[in-house]
């Protein structure tokens, strides 16, 4: 049985790691959980998974989730004290790091100082200290598992080959909503638009940075740090079906690709069950419905943020913490209408 905290439960990541928990009822146990303020979510989930400890953002959230839970025995704490208390809670083996943006940093320092291995989705964590992160888990000898779908499909493709053989890794990007757009078109998107993603269902930030292609910006930091190559060894195509999930092109001129149906649950489980593979209800990929594999390089004029992460990642320093808190203020003015896209 390998036991289970999950921070960020109530978002999109969260929902399908414990979606894909109620399948395996003797293969995971939930021992803690942490959320911001969705209380109706957390509080259903508490009842159904029974969690020893949960988190909520603030003591209000706290009290009143306490009043909720009535006769219910979970203990209850909040704010950051209580996060990072979830994120090292001792019965854990295992800490799903699925809380938006800078906010995840601390908690998943925390879980690997105190040598959890940990499922990271949230890639902020790792672009703003991934040189901390990594050397924390070098030192604890903890594992930290990708959640993202791309570079679960790097690991996977890496699985078995060590990584002298490897000449680039290649990171797919759907090109979002906005890839056939003209540019001079672009001032005008609002945020319904660009909430709208042609092939992922996700939280609202990672969705807005996939329309400014920021998030491959990150992935590509994210990559750097997970998997020690120099970011000029990673590079980034457009590939809208979303089938092709990364690759990895060894010096011999073989490229290893892996290919799904784009359903976060897939990446999520290989981490949770890593290194063994599991059977799921996901829908499978139907090679003979697929109409086609296409591939385009990236209009870098029209996503200059792809660049501005190149060049934050060469620039070494604090530069990719910076980059990533620009971006995170932004995406939150995008969405208030303070800004344009
Ligand atoms: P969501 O916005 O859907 O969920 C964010 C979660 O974080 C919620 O549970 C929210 O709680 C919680 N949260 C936010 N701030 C705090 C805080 N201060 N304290 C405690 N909990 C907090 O995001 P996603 O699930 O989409 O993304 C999560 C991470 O995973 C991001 O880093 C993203 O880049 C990454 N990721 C997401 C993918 C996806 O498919 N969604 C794919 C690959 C990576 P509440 O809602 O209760 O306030």
């Amino acid at each position: 049985m390998k036991r289970l905290a999950i921070l960020g439960s109530t978002g999109s990541i969260g929902t399908s790691t414990l979606d894909v928990v109620e399948g395996y009822p003797d293969r995971f146990q939930i021992v803690a959980l942490a959320a911001g303020a969705n209380l109706d979510r957390l509080e259903g989930q508490v009842r159904r998974f029974a969690p020893r400890l949960v988190s909520v953002g603030s003591e209000a959230g706290a009290r009143e989730l306490r009043r909720r839970l009535g006769r219910v025995p979970t203990e209850v704490v909040w704010g950051t004290a209580g996060l990072l208390q979830a994120a090292a809670d001792a019965d854990a083996d295992l800490v799903v790091s699925a809380i938006v943006g800078a906010g995840g940093l601390l908690p998943t320092m925390r879980a690997v100082a105190a040598g959890k291995d940990v499922a990271l989705a949230n890639k902020e964590s790792l672009v703003m200290a991934g040189h901390l992160l990594t050397a924390e888990a070098r030192v604890r000898g903890t594992r930290v598992l990708p959640v993202d779908s791309e570079h679960s499909a790097i690991f996977q493709c890496l699985a078995g080959n060590g990584m002298g053989g490897v000449r680039r890794i290649v990171l797919t990007a759907s090109g979002g909503p906005f890839r056939t757009r003209s540019r001079s078109a672009m001032a005008s998107i609002t945020p319904e638009e660009a909430l709208k993603h042609p092939n992922w269902s996700m939280g609202q930030k990672i969705t807005i940075d996939s329309a400014t292609l920021m998030n491959k910006g990150l992935e590509v930091i994210e990559a750097h740090w997970l998997f020690g190559l120099p970011v000029d060894r990673v590079d980034v195509i457009i590939h809208p079906q979303s089938i092709i999930h990364s690759l990895v092109e060894y010096v011999d001129g073989s490229v290893l690709a892996q290919l799904g149906v784009p359903d976060m649950r897939v990446p999520i489980q290989y981490a949770l069950t890593y290194p063994e593979r599991q059977p799921n209800m996901v829908p499978r990929l139907s090679l003979e419905q697929l109409t086609g594999l296409t591939f385009e390089a990236v209009d870098r004029e029209k996503f200059p943020c792809l660049d501005l992460a190149y060049e934050a990642a060469v620039a070494g320093g604090s530069s990719a913490a910076v980059l990533n808190a620009a971006n995170e203020v932004a995406v939150q003015r995008f969405l208030n209408r303070r800004i344009g896209f």
